[in-house]
């Protein structure tokens, strides 16, 4: 089957339907020639044939996809992410030269995407992780790109990931995030923001259903009707549709006759577990993650319902109530991202990555699955000053919050009294309040460490460590002294 050989400016392999979506993508546009190779060859032949005006270059064995490539050879990898992964990158490595490229396009784990990318660098070979977000239509369509990798390879590559990626605001969906596994780190965050937005938007539905008494076409409605301001974004476009989707077989919204049970595939919890390594609070996506653990949970659900005797009684809507659902929406939401980009900057700083946060806000605009009107702010933000402490701060941010504050309260508030869980709401108003508090309980907490672990304290008064002697007279010594 192979043909022209090294005639391709870039290859795919894997043509399952994230591959063979973007091996489309790359070869609608122009001065593409594409390579194309899967394991199992029938997959290639399918999409050869069904896609003639692609002119692909196939190949039916890895040696003669190698062939096909022309220098710096460029190949984009979209199998099984892990030890599918693993396997055709060394494929490629024994068969590619000093210089060439191999681009991971799955959704790897940024960990392995660090060792892969050490590794084939000792060997000559330049490899970049590169998140895509999107799903299938957008490999098709048009991604949001992240790529990691050195910037040799992204001389070569940039203008290519370019060229399918989604276009915002006059510029494409893709920049060179930073080195090694920056690009999968990044595409982390992006999809745990993308949980902490899913929650936000699913309470904000219980509320308008529960406490606002709409129905399901009404509260569709109002999404759409958000759609259209602040709140603009693909997430909740999409949330309107799937309110409005009847079942054939009841009549019924669709929505009514879906198991409550949500599932998962992992990079939330990805997420979770690397910020709080880095010490990063990221507490709408921790309550993301754990909401839909929860949800998949019906034993546990039937046991608790099954010892409640009354459920509390649920609160009359406020004047405006839907109004306050967007403004707790907006707030909330504000949090969750802000601590994502927190995540961002701790993470770039634990991995040596010179991450641009507006570069990220932008690429975000278009493509990806939490693309939102939003996003321009976070750019403008950033743009303003690159070195915020975090997104709150930001004059935009600090008076958006101020001016939804109330309304969040209220919808906390609501919720709690009817007894309607709002992790996303809640945590989210926790933080900005911890944030916002001028002195904590963690002076108590300190107290307690000293007290049972000597682990001693600061003053407020004072420079130094200090212990008190809680198991002697209970006076106070200077454990390490001041440095002034
Ligand atoms: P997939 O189901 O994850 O993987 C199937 C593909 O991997 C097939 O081409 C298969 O080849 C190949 N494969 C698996 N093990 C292999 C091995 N040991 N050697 C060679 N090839 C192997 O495919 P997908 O759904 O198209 O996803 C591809 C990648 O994109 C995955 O990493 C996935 O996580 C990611 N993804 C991203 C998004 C997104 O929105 N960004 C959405 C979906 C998926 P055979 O045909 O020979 O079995």
């Amino acid at each position: 089957m192979s043909q022209n050989r090294s005639s391709a400016n870039i290859g795919v392999v894997g043509l399952a339907v994230m591959g063979s979506n973007l091996a489309r993508n790359l070869a609608s546009r122009e001065g593409n020639t594409v390579a194309v190779y899967n394991r199992s060859p029938q997959r290639t032949r399918t999409l050869v044939e069904e896609h003639p005006e692609a002119g692909f270059v196939a190949s039916e064995s890895i040696e003669a996809f190698v062939d096909s490539l022309a220098k710096p050879r460029t190949a984009i990898v979209m199998v099984q992410a892990g030890s599918g992964t693993d396997a055709v990158i060394e494929q490629l490595a024994g068969l590619f030269e000093d210089g060439d490229i191999i681009v991971d396009g799955g959704n790897a784990n940024f960990h392995d995407t660090i060792r892969r990318e050490k590794d084939l660098r000792e060997r000559g070979l330049n490899f970049v992780g590169a998140g895509i977000s999107g799903g299938e239509e957008g490999a098709l369509r048009g991604p949001s790109i992240m790529p990691g990798g050195s910037a040799e390879a992204y001389e070569t590559l940039g203008p290519i990931l370019a060229s399918i990626a989604a276009v915002a605001e006059g510029e494409p969906c893709v920049t060179h995030v930073g080195t090694d596994g920056a690009g999968h780190f990044v595409k982390m965050i992006h999809n745990g923001i993308e949980y902490a937005d899913m929650q936000l938007i699913a309470e904000s539905y219980d509320l308008l259903r529960r406490v606002g008494g709409h129905d399901v076409d009404a509260i569709a409605d109002v999404f759409a009707a958000w759609n259209k301001g602040d709140l603009e974004s693909y997430l909740i476009e999409i949330t309107a549709e799937v309110l409005r989707q009847k079942d054939a077989a009841t009549g019924g919204p669709l929505v009514d006759v879906i198991r409550d049970e949500a599932g998962s595939k992992g990079t939330g919890v990805w997420t979770v577990q690397n910020s709080v390594g880095l010490g990063v609070p990221v507490g709408g996506i921790a309550e993301a993650v754990f909401a839909r653990a929860v949800s998949s949970k019906p034993q546990q659900r039937a046991a608790v319902q099954a010892t409640v005797e009354s459920r509390p009684e649920i609160q009359q809507p406020g004047d405006n109530f839907e109004d306050d659902v967007a403004a707790a929406l907006y707030a909330s939401k504000m949090v969750a991202y802000a601590q994502g980009f927190d995540a961002i900057i701790a993470g770039a700083r634990e991995y040596g990555w010179d991450i641009r946060l507006g570069n990220i806000a932008k690429i975000w605009r278009g493509g990806c699955i939490i693309r939102a009107r939003f996003l321009n702010r976070i750019v403008e933000a950033y743009d303003n000053d690159p070195n915020l402490a975090t997104l709150l701060e930001d004059p935009y941010f600090a008076a958006a919050v101020r001016d939804g504050e109330a309304a969040w309260r209220r919808i906390v508030a609501t919720a709690a009294l009817s007894g309607i869980p709002v992790p996303g709401f809640s945590s989210a108003l926790a933080y900005y309040d911890s944030l916002a508090s001028e002195r904590l309980p963690a002076a108590l907490i300190q107290g307690q460490r000293d007290f049972f672990g000597a682990h001693t304290y600061r003053r407020i008064d004072r420079d130094g460590v200090f212990h008190t002697l809680w198991s002697g007279d209970r006076s106070e010594i200077e454990t390490e002294p001041s440095t002034h």
